[in-house]
């Protein structure tokens, strides 16, 4: 069997076993949800409930606040306690609705829906956009924006990314042993809107059994194929998967769509599946929480706006000192400065670490080894960027491309000076992008 790959990258320890053969768990919250207005890219949801209120699981309580914005719906039944700035996972203060879950979970009626095979192309971006589905993969870009490119018929891949290849995290992986025909069913959706499309479910060769069972799934759609990936971080990141399946190459000034690629998550697909042939809205999301500090690891079904220490309880609470709690994985996801905080749309996994690896290693001069070169899969010089970094030399830094750093962390990993490379290149990053914005 062929594998596609990407120049660079790393093979970090994946920590996959702790939660990899734990069938997802619906979880049902106990406390107080809530749900931030801006959990996604673009202008945060405005509340269409007040204080007082009473709402059931499912009903619209934010209505999407532009064309690049999306609504938020109730996850449970319950009384709107205020809508007041709430901490989120990024350590932000975002406004938020709170919602005293009275323990009923009484449903609304679903979204309005026709059947599939009379909906037309704006009809199926409708339900999209009226559902809530954004990025799930982390991004929480708005999905019916992405889904309405210039011209769709030039759009010839649709990609499901389901290399998940970040350590620890099994969602995407538990969702295609356990749903497949949703990852196909809403990959089938997807192709709808894109007539020249071929759809690929793309997956890591880590995961034999996912690959048996998607290719089993697909076996009679003459539109989809799975492409098996070589393991190796960050295979799952835009740029890699889309250059491992068509061999073309993505970057900062363009748009998957520019390269007649559309890629979504292995969660947004069938999210997708979720809201347009079963006329749900997006509620809930398969969450892992793992690390060696949990006691149980697991998958839940988790209702968005619970509570992470209410989740973090439910895998067996901290057996172990934690040292580190991370929203998602250990090389792109963020360290919490507090766990209560609710989960959102974009929360995938939240990893308890037994170990910092970084804060205890003391940082050193660069060695001029090279290994972050080596590792960049942008072929950028990382040690150089991370330089100008340090003299906020922002005219050197885009010089040698460094808007071009996708935030892997692949020089940081593979530096033995232990030097935070990837951070120091993010920060400089932000400041650039909010110099473009000013302008
Ligand atoms: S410079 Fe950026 S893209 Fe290259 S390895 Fe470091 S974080 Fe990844
Ligand atoms: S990996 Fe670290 S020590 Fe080696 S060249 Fe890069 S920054 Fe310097």
């Amino acid at each position: 069997m062929a594998t596609l790959t990407f120049k660079g990258g790393v093979h970090p320890y994946d920590g996959k076993e702790l939660s990899k053969d734990k069938a997802i768990v619906p979880y049902l919250p106990k406390g107080d949800l809530i749900y931030p207005l801006s959990q996604h890219i673009g202008a945060p949801a405005a509340p269409v409930v007040a204080k007082g209120d009473r709402v059931l699981v499912g009903q619209k309580i934010a209505e999407a606040g532009g064309f690049v914005s999306s609504p938020v719906y109730a996850s449970v039944s319950g009384t709107v306690k205020a809508i007041e700035p709430h901490f989120v996972s990024t350590g932000a203060k975002v406004n938020s609705i709170v919602v005293e879950n009275d323990g009923l979970y009484e449903e609304a009626p679903g979204l309005s829906i026709k059947p599939f095979e009379e909906m037309s192309r704006d009809d199926i971006i409708g339900v999209i956009k009226e559902s809530g589905v954004v990025g799930m993969g982390g991004a929480g870009f708005p999905t019916h924006v992405k889904l309405s490119p210039k011209d769709p018929d030039k759009i010839d891949y649709v990609l499901v990314n389901c290399a998940e290849c970040e350590p620890y995290l099994t969602s995407d992986y538990r969702i295609m042993i356990e749903r497949p025909e949703k990852v196909v069913g809403g990959l089938k959706v997807v192709l709808e809107l894109f007539g020249n499309a071929q759809g690929c479910i793309c997956i890591e060769d880590n995961k034999p059994e996912a690959i048996t069972i998607m290719q089993k799934a697909c076996e009679k759609e003459t539109r989809i194929q799975v492409k098996v990936l070589k393991t190796k971080y960050p295979q799952g990141a835009e740029r890699m998967l889309i250059h491992a399946v068509t061999g073309r190459d993505l970057n900062s000034s363009m748009l998957p769509a520019d390269l007649g690629c559309v890629v979504d998550n292995c969660d947004t697909i069938t999210s997708i599946y979720d809201a347009v042939i079963l006329g749900k809205p997006l509620i809930s999301r398969v969450v892992t929480i793992s690390g060696e500090a949990i006691a149980n690891p697991s998958n839940f079904e988790s209702r968005m706006g619970t509570n992470v220490a209410e989740l973090i309880e439910a895998a067996g609470g901290f057996k172990t000192q934690e040292k580190k709690v991370i929203s998602g994985g250990p090389m792109m996801g963020f360290a919490m400065f507090d766990i209560e905080v609710p989960t959102t749309k974009t929360t995938s996994a939240i990893t308890c670490l037994a170990k910092d690896a970084v804060s205890e290693s003391p940082t050193t001069a660069c060695i001029n080894c090279g290994r972050c070169v080596s590792a960049c899969d942008e072929g950028l010089i990382p040690a150089r960027l991370a330089q100008f970094s340090e003299k906020f030399d922002l005219d050197a830094f885009q010089k040698w491309h460094g808007m071009e750093c996708v935030e892997c962390g692949c020089c940081s990993y593979v530096c033995p000076a232990k030097r935070p490379l990837a951070q120091m290149i993010k920060n400089v990053r932000r400041m650039v992008m909010a110099n473009r914005a000013k302008k």
